[in-house]
């Protein structure tokens, strides 16, 4: 079934990839297996399932069928040799650095990421001793300027979220590469259809499914997806879940066993069956249905995200907007090298009354709704200062460009002369 897609064409794959008619029914949509356990054949195949000698559903912690198929589409689009989903987005960032890493390692973290995942880095930090190396600014030369001897990974994201910067990503893989890392690429905001990091280097892609992938804002959910590219055993000891034995499973090697996937079985056996963040197959089979429509949908939010943005910018009561497909902005050339579709539908608008004129816009939207989400059909709208982005300090707020006086948008699938007109008449009451 995936061999026989993998020949076709991106949209093709949202929509068939990893799951197929089934063959007990004849269902055309993949079915939803709400179970916990997999009646074993005979003792033996239950064993060697446990002792990962053979693959086979046993328990749904570890894997289930509805979230397998959604594991199939998202490595097919990703271009990966596996993937593994879990439960949340934060939960695919701490899986990879919890089985990437341990205590006393530490990583080279681009320094503009979205504020949870620089929340759960500097708890990781205080708590457990994986050390986030922030980068100074953001370029390839940044991010090889804070490797250290105790290096282990380098992490980024793709579109920066909220302020939509696009990363240099074949530049930070080169680097990556010239010193043995493993690259981490977070493409949430890109989502497959517009940016596939292991084209450009990456080794490991993470989404959190709740935004583009699902599309609707229903349900949270995470991917992990393994270019299956790094080579683990390279330095003996350093990467040791994927390299060295595994004493509790009879000396189980997986960069033997697994050698073209071998971190994400490490995220199986280490991080679903032991961590257990598992996904529900309910949420699996939303999140498979919402990627159905991914590449139309892009589509619109890019244009819908530039016609708003444009508005933006050009209004008398707005400083600054950060959105790198408007000619003239800062990033332009890296954006359009990078995602010629546009750079998705989240940036930043500032304000020139401050503070006050950023709470008063987003009281006075009426269509675009106040909440935090991104990347779903409706249009949002956030002050990141006071919420998603409240534990950095007021220069580190300025320069991941959500300063008190910007507001987050993600802008959706409505007309674009709605939207437009409701952000006109919100800006016309700052006065
Ligand atoms: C939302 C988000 C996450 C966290 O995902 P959840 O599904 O909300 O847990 C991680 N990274 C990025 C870039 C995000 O936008």
């Amino acid at each position: 079934m995936a061999t026989e897609t993998q020949t076709h064409r991106f949209a093709t794959q949202a929509i068939h990839a990893g799951a197929a008619p089934d063959p007990a029914t004849g269902a055309r949509i993949q079915p939803i297996y709400f179970t916990n356990g997999f009646v074993f054949e005979d003792t033996q195949q239950a064993a060697d399932i446990f002792a990962m000698r053979r693959t086979g559903f046993s328990y749904s912690r570890g894997s289930n069928p509805t979230v397998a198929a959604l594991e199939r589409r998202v490595a097919a689009l990703e271009g990966a040799k596996a993937a593994v989903a879990v439960a949340s987005g934060q939960s695919a960032v701490l899986m990879v650095l919890m089985t990437l890493m341990k205590s006393g390692d530490a990583y080279v973290a681009s320094s503009r990421l979205f504020g949870g995942s620089l929340g759960l880095m500097n708890r990781l930090d205080g708590r457990y001793d994986l050390k986030p190396q922030f980068t100074k600014g953001l370029t390839p030369a940044d991010f090889e300027a804070a490797i250290t001897p105790e290096t282990r990974a380098i992490i980024c994201e793709s579109i920066v979220n909220p302020c939509a910067t696009v990363m240099d990503l074949a530049g930070i893989a080169a680097v990556a590469r010239r010193h043995g890392l493993p690259l981490v690429v977070d493409s949430t905001l890109a989502s497959p259809a517009l940016i596939r990091p292991i084209e450009h280097g990456a080794d490991i892609v993470i989404h959190s499914t709740s935004k583009f992938l699902g599309g609707s804002g229903q349900t949270i959910g995470g991917v992990i997806c393994d270019a299956g590219k790094f080579d683990w055993a390279a330095i003996p000891g350093r990467y040791n879940l994927m390299s060295e034995p595994w004493a509790d499973y009879d000396g189980l090697v997986l960069t033997e066993r697994f050698p073209d996937f071998a971190f994400a079985a490490a995220c199986r056996v280490f991080g679903m069956r032991e961590l257990g963040p598992g996904l529900s197959p309910m949420n699996a089979f939303l999140t498979l249905t919402g990627i159905e429509t991914l590449p139309l949908r892009m589509e619109r939010h890019c244009a819908n995200a530039k016609a708003v943005a444009g508005v933006l910018k050009d209004h008398p009561a707005v400083a600054w907007v950060s959105y790198p497909a408007l000619p003239g902005q800062e990033g332009e050339a890296m954006a359009a090298r990078y995602v010629p579709q546009g750079p998705g539908s989240i940036f930043t608008v500032a304000l020139k009354g401050g503070e006050a004129a950023a709470v008063k816009f987003i009281m006075s939207l009426k269509l675009i709704s106040h909440l935090v989400n991104i990347g779903e059909i409706k249009s949002l709208a956030i002050h990141p200062a006071t919420t998603t982005h409240r534990q950095l300090s007021l220069a580190d707020k300025a320069i991941a460009k959500v300063g008190p006086e910007t507001v987050r948008l993600s802008i959706g699938l409505e007309n674009a002369e709605d939207l437009i007109a409701d952000v006109e008449q919100a800006l016309a009451q700052l006065g």
